[in-house]
């Protein structure tokens, strides 16, 4: 289908871009346009006005701190952080979801503040985002916020953006010495979409060698399975403090026994996806147990 008519602006700062989102009723972002163009297309969204800030060159930075956070600014492709070879080396489960992703066509378009923005249950960049504490800098005409992962991602198709509001950038801590992330996803076809997915993180001292070492800190995170990415706590708990060794896995990831009740729709039914959540997970945190004793 054609286009309807509407206004294109390409504004230069971010400054610029959030002032013409607040002030022009039914504007929206577009970004890579990977989603927003197909939805213009299909008629299932109708803005009067695309806002571009795909060339904002401070959207499109890689950065490190030196406390060692990674700093993504929204604007940047998944290809130039599949790319980037400081991202490769300070945060790995970054670079590698981002080279990951569908084709290249889509990896060289999309851009990691709509992936994030658009919030769709089965994205990538989610789950793992939560998994990694990023913070989320927002920018409006009252200035700056910056949001948690559970801010930030509050539903289906929803973020904790307000009316106006553009991503800046995505913010992700340091990775603590030996901490190992895995991930894990299960689509229904070859180019479609995942149904269930899994991150894993393990913090742990003791970082040479064979095994020894506890952990430390974990994160456990399922996407594709609710609105917004579930951090599981109770699963998180039972690993703290555990020592890691190939049993681990198994003896944390019985999901039945957590209160986990996931969406049914077109694809599958809540009790498959609950099965197939709980092999992600233990599939992931195999991985991660065994990256840590390599
Ligand atoms: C064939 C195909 C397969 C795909 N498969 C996958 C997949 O397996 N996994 C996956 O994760 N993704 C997949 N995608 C989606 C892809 O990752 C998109 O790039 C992503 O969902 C949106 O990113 P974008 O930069 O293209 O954003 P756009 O399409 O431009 O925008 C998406 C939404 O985010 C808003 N937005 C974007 N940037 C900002 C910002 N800075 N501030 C405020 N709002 C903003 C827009 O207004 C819009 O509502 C696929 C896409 C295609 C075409």
């Amino acid at each position: 289908m054609l286009l309807p008519p509407l206004r294109y602006l390409r504004p230069e700062t971010p400054g610029d871009a959030a002032a013409l989102l607040s002030e022009m009723d039914g504007s929206v972002v577009l970004a890579g346009g990977q989603t927003l163009l197909n939805m213009l297309k299909l008629d299932l969204a109708r803005p009067a006005a695309l806002v571009d800030v795909h060339r904002i060159s401070a959207l499109r930075d890689i950065r490190h701190r030196e406390d060692g956070t990674l700093i993504i600014g929204a604007a940047v492709t998944y290809s130039a952080l599949a790319g980037s070879s400081e991202t490769r080396r300070t945060h790995p489960a970054v670079a590698d979801m981002a080279a990951s992703l569908v084709d290249r066509q889509v990896r060289n378009r999309g851009t990691i503040g709509g992936n994030c923005c658009l919030n769709d249950p089965a994205n990538n960049f989610p789950p793992l985002l939560a998994a990694l504490d990023a913070r989320f800098r927002v920018l409006g005409t009252d200035g700056e916020r910056v949001l948690r992962a559970d801010e930030f991602f509050v539903g289906t198709l929803a973020t904790g953006l307000r009316r106006g509001e553009l991503l800046v950038a995505v913010e992700v801590p340091a990775m603590p010495p030996g901490s190992v992330v895995a991930h894990e996803h299960l689509q229904v076809g070859a180019d479609s979409w995942a149904i269930a997915r899994a991150v894993v993180r393990l913090d742990r001292d003791g970082t040479g060698g064979t095994g020894e070492g506890f952990v430390t800190d974990a994160r456990a995170v399922l996407g594709a399975v609710y609105g917004s990415p579930l951090r599981l706590h109770s699963v998180e708990r039972s690993l703290s403090s555990a020592r890691v060794s190939p049993g681990l896995a198994d003896a944390a990831t019985a999901l039945r026994e957590v209160d986990v009740r996931p969406t049914e729709d077109v694809h599958c039914s809540t009790a498959y996806r609950l099965e197939m959540a709980e092999v992600q997970l233990r599939r992931a945190l195999r991985a991660a147990v065994e990256g840590s004793i390599r």
